[in-house]
């Protein structure tokens, strides 16, 4: 099942929540920032031991104080006009999140807007990379429940427009 939830990502309970990292797995601002204050210190001590994460790449880590278990750190593309791989390193993303999902038997697993934020990646553009790479893979990666979890509404809607299709 993929659902559309409105909220804050480090308040929901699922086995995995996915966090838009930079490459230095260090935190940052936007949803980062608020998974490592939810999660607390042990999650940066973790993380720094990891030495960083390329671009459309991901790993894994344990979730500390979130009430999901594990955080899987993803690193989206800077978006620079479309000509520097920018779709091809977003869709890298979330087939890299759910290929972790898989090889560590993880069902259930919660995305936020990869580089929709910060990263400035066009909204529609990056819905439609989020729902049709998640469509493709999410059955086959042994998922029972995807959640794209948005921010705002708006955001929401985008997701809900593009499931509908
Ligand atoms: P990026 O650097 O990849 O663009 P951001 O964190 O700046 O990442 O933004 C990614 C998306 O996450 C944006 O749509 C932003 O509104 C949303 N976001 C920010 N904080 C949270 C949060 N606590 N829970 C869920 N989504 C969030």
């Amino acid at each position: 099942m993929i659902r559309v939830e409105v909220g804050d990502i480090t308040m929901l309970r699922s086995e995995a929540i996915v966090n838009a990292a930079n490459s230095t797995l260090l935190g940052g601002g936007g949803v980062d920032g608020a998974i490592h204050r939810a999660a607390g210190p042990q999650l940066l001590a973790e993380c720094k031991s990891i030495k960083g994460c390329p671009t459309g790449q991901a790993c894994m880590t344990l979730a500390y104080d979130l009430p999901a278990q594990y955080v899987i750190h993803t690193v989206g593309p800077i978006w620079h006009g479309g000509g520097r791989n920018e779709a091809r390193l977003l869709a890298s993303c979330y087939e890299a999140s759910l290929k972790l999902c898989l090889d560590n038997g993880i069902q259930r697993v919660v995305f936020p807007a990869i580089s929709c934020g910060i990263y400035g990646y066009p909204r529609e553009q990056a819905v439609d990379i989020a729902v049709c790479t998640v469509l493709d893979l999410y059955q086959r990666c042994g998922l029972v429940e995807v959640v794209f979890c948005c921010f705002d509404e708006s955001m929401a809607s985008l997701y809900r427009q593009r499931l509908s299709r």
